[in-house]
């Protein structure tokens, strides 16, 4: 990719806003270009986030899905596109609670959990055409949580080639598509029940 075409693509980032904050996992240009411009989730620099008042898994059920990025809310846990995204469509599955670990949550939220988990695989597959995904909790701050006190799934959709630059998606999409409209496009496509 060239470097022209990239710094275009870079060109409304904040790399303020990106640089200073501990990314949950490998930082990449994604991030810069992903910036958000109105998100009310994480800001002034990161830390691990010991009380529900300022995490950003509690605050953002409580803002309009448009604001806070949520595609699709279940009864104990909902879906929510990441803020700094490994790649386009990258989303997360948190339950409301605040709870940090993977065998908090009771059986009945472990279930949700799983099928919020298979549901935006489909989604995904429906608008975007993955050819394959990573899904994972990172479980602890050793274990790399951006936000370690709540728990979240990450489900992050991938395409050939898309560790050098970006996926096809981007490519032909993204590149002027904000996070926005891709949380639209993903929850228009979530299964009514
Ligand atoms: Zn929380």
């Amino acid at each position: 990719m060239a470097g022209t075409t990239k710094e275009a693509m870079m060109g409304r980032a904040d790399d303020e806003a990106t640089d200073s904050f501990e990314l949950p996992g490998v930082p990449d240009a994604f991030q810069r270009l992903w910036t958000p411009h109105r998100m009310a989730y994480v800001k002034g620099g990161q830390g691990q986030f010991k009380n529900k008042d300022e995490c950003p898994f509690c605050v953002a059920p409580a803002r309009p899905d448009e604001e806070s990025l949520i595609v699709h809310r279940g009864e104990s846990a909902y879906v929510v596109l990441n803020l700094f995204p490994y790649n386009p469509g990258h989303l997360l599955v948190c339950p409301y609670r605040h709870v940090p670990d993977y065998t908090d949550i009771t059986p009945e939220e472990t279930a949700e959990f799983a099928e919020l988990t298979q549901t935006a695989m489909r989604v995904l597959r429906k608008v975007a055409n993955p050819s394959g995904f990573n899904l994972g909790m990172n479980q602890g701050e050793a274990g790399g949580a951006g936000v370690a006190a709540h728990l979240h799934q990450h489900v992050v959709p991938r395409w050939g080639g898309d560790g050098n630059f970006f996926p096809i998606i981007a490519q032909t999409k993204a590149i002027t598509q904000t996070l926005d409209e891709v949380r639209k496009q993903v929850a228009d496509a979530w299964p009514a029940r």
